[in-house]
C-alpha cells in the first residue's frame, strides 16, 4: 500500500477543513499558542496552513488522517520546519 504524498488537490481539501473546524472553533495555532485570522489566504505569513501533529516523514500513514492535523500559522509551520523552537520533536512542517 502506498500513500499518496502531501499536495495538490487533496491538500487544498484538507486545508480547507482544517480552516472550516479552525474558525468554527476558533482554534489557536497548535505551534505558538496565538489566534490565526482564519479569512487570511493561507499564502500569507499569519494566515492559516496545516500542521502535521506527527509529522509526515515519521508517520507517513497518517498523513491523511484528519485527526492528525491541526492548524498552524504558515511562518510558525515553516519555522517548525527549520528544526527550530520546537515544543515536541514530533511535530514538524507541512508544505500544504
Ligand atoms: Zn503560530
Amino acid at each position: 500500500m502506498t500513500i499518496p504524498t502531501w499536495g495538490g488537490r487533496r491538500a487544498v481539501d484538507a486545508l480547507n477543513q482544517v480552516k472550516a473546524e479552525g474558525r468554527r472553533n476558533n482554534t489557536p495555532c497548535c505551534l505558538c499558542y496565538q489566534d490565526i485570522n482564519y479569512s487570511l489566504p493561507s499564502t500569507e505569513p499569519d494566515g492559516c496552513t496545516v500542521q502535521h501533529i506527527k509529522s509526515r516523514k515519521l508517520f507517513p500513514e497518517l498523513t491523511w488522517v484528519p485527526s492528525n492535523w491541526a492548524p498552524a500559522h504558515k511562518g510558525c509551520n515553516e519555522s517548525a520546519g527549520s528544526g527550530s523552537n520546537l515544543r515536541d520533536p514530533g511535530v514538524t512542517s507541512t508544505d500544504w
